[in-house]
């Protein structure tokens, strides 16, 4: 019998060049972005210009994390204690989290069966909400198009999670463009690995001028490369905390070199992803998700649905393929474990019924695809994955257990 002996965690290494970059920051000690030697562009300052470059953004601010970026992004778009902002059922804890952490209360958006947010609840919920943190969980981004015509409709400002989404594109508009900001993370299970770090983008420069002083950039915002001019800052400078969440130059060291190899890492992470899909292709009683054709994604993990199987055969299934190597996440698991957790075990914010979502979610199945496996690995997975669940499957089916 067949088994898998590979890490699903284990990352590539940082590349020659950025290590290199590291070294120097190192050599040469300013470490922090604002201690740069006469005439010196800071790390930090370059990384932002490179990054904004790249995403066609007027504007960006490096930050110590995604979610410091979101947190960045929702305070200086305005959101005050108490109120209500929206965003989607299907995501990550940080993405609550930064809901919560400038006193804000998550209104959740049901999920559909293509892991995007449901845009029918959502057009029921905008009058409920000034802001929407519309996060491309996973990688899967919804109709873009009309997301931001029913927004801008009802006058809601998006602000895009893209920790899942670097390097991915709606109709061509790089993801994060559509929105009045978009927030990137760089922590290592992403598409740039700097340990910790963010990056925020947008347009607008008065907003873009507040997030540079909540970052903590104290009067030193000149030194921004990328940051709106100086009277964009005028009023804001003595009228915005500093939330100190910088990024170092260090970090922006590792990254730069990232971005210039991004699009091969895409490719790559899409070789790994057709093939896993080719893979567990007419498996019974298992339906992968659908790309749609104006979505250009990044394939750095995978899902698939169990539609209405029983909770213990979705167990037996995990159990046998770890038994095998082959680790699986599984959102429908009643108890947060490791990373992966749901709306319904965030009880700092109210839990409303989503039974549309509860319904995807319990047989929602994930997989990591790091850059170290081979397509050869891929396949491996897929054929273990592939003969256990129709195993299960198949021996449910004969006693029943269907429901
Ligand atoms: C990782 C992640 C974040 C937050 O990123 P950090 O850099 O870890 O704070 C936000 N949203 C989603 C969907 C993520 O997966």
């Amino acid at each position: 019998m067949e088994r898998f002996t590979g890490s699903f965690t284990q990352q590539e290494p940082i590349p020659e060049a950025a290590i290199e970059a590291a070294v120097a920051v190192m050599r040469h000690g300013r470490l922090h972005r604002y201690n740069a030697a006469p005439g010196e562009v800071a790390e930090a300052a370059l990384l932002e210009e490179e990054f904004a470059a790249l995403t066609g953004a007027r504007y960006c601010l490096a930050l110590a994390s995604g979610g410091a970026a979101m947190t960045t992004a929702l305070r200086a778009s305005g959101v005050q204690a108490g109120d209500r902002v929206l965003t989607n059922a299907f995501t990550l804890a940080p993405v609550p989290g930064a809901i919560a952490a400038v006193g804000a209360v998550p209104e959740y958006v049901e999920t559909t069966e293509d892991l995007v947010i449901d845009l029918n609840d959502l057009q029921a919920k905008l009058g409920r909400a000034r802001i929407l943190l519309l996060s491309h969980m996973r990688g899967h981004l919804c109709d873009m198009t009309r997301l931001m015509a029913l927004c801008d409709a009802a006058g809601v400002t998006v602000i895009e999670d893209c920790a899942h989404t670097m390097g991915a594109a709606w109709d061509g508009v790089p993801s994060g463009r559509r929105g009045a900001m978009g927030c990137f993370s760089t922590q290592t299970y992403k598409h740039a690995n700097s340990g910790e770090g963010g990056l925020l983008i947008g347009d607008d420069p008065q907003a873009m001028a507040r997030a540079v002083i909540l970052s903590g950039s104290y009067m030193l915002y000149g030194r921004h490369t990328a940051a709106p001019p100086e009277e964009a800052f005028a009023e804001v400078r003595l009228t915005t905390p500093n939330v100190s969440s910088r990024m170092d130059n260090l970090r922006a060291a590792i990254l730069r070199p990232q971005l210039r190899t991004l699009d091969d890492r895409v490719d790559r992470w899409n070789a790994l992803y057709r093939t896993m899909e080719a893979g567990l292709a007419d498996t019974p009683a298992l339906s992968l998700v659908p790309r749609p054709g104006a979505e250009a994604f990044v394939g750095s993990s995978i899902q698939w649905r169990l539609p209405d199987w029983p909770e213990a055969a979705v167990r037996e299934m995990l159990a046998r393929c770890a038994a095998r190597g082959v680790e699986l996440k599984w959102f429908g698991d009643p108890e947060p474990r490791a990373f992966t957790s749901r709306y319904d075990s965030w009880r700092y914010a109210p839990v409303p019924s989503l039974p549309r979502t509860d319904r995807v979610l319990a047989g929602l199945i994930d997989m990591r695809l790091p850059l170290t496996f081979t397509p050869d690995d891929v396949a491996l997975i897929a054929r273990i994955v592939r003969a256990e669940t129709s195993a299960v499957w198949q021996a449910g089916a004969g006693v029943g257990a269907r429901t």
